[in-house]
This record gives C-alpha cells, structure tokens and sequence, in this order.
C-alpha cells in the first residue's frame, strides 16, 4: 500500500484521494523488518468511488 493510504488519505481499495473523507475499512496488519505497521484503512463514502462501483456488482443499497 501507499504511504498515502496508510495514513488514511486515500481509498485503502482504489486509491482515490479521500479529500471529503472516508469510511473505515478495517485495520491493515503489515510490518518492516522488526516494525508493526497496524493502521487503520479507509475507503471511498458510500455512492462514491470504488464503493459505487462495489454496489452496482452486489445490488446492496
Ligand atoms: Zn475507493
């Protein structure tokens, strides 16, 4: 992942820039070398984004 979605700015899936903000998409566990990188990921706002394109494929919502 991009530094830009580790620290939230953009879609953990699409990588959209999430400058309205996002909603959470879970917790992302990785590490580097001896270091743990759990962060907490976001994703494009319902009707936005990926998340759009995820609704039409399920018929959710
Ligand atoms: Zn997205």
């Amino acid at each position: 992942m991009s530094r830009a979605v580790y620290s939230g700015w953009a879609c953990v899936w699409c990588g959209a820039s999430l400058q309205r903000g996002g909603e959470p998409a879970g917790r992302a566990r990785g590490s580097v070398g001896a270091h743990v990188l759990d962060v907490d990921v976001y994703q494009c706002l319902p009707g936005a984004g990926c998340s759009s394109l995820r609704s039409k494929q399920t018929g959710d919502d």
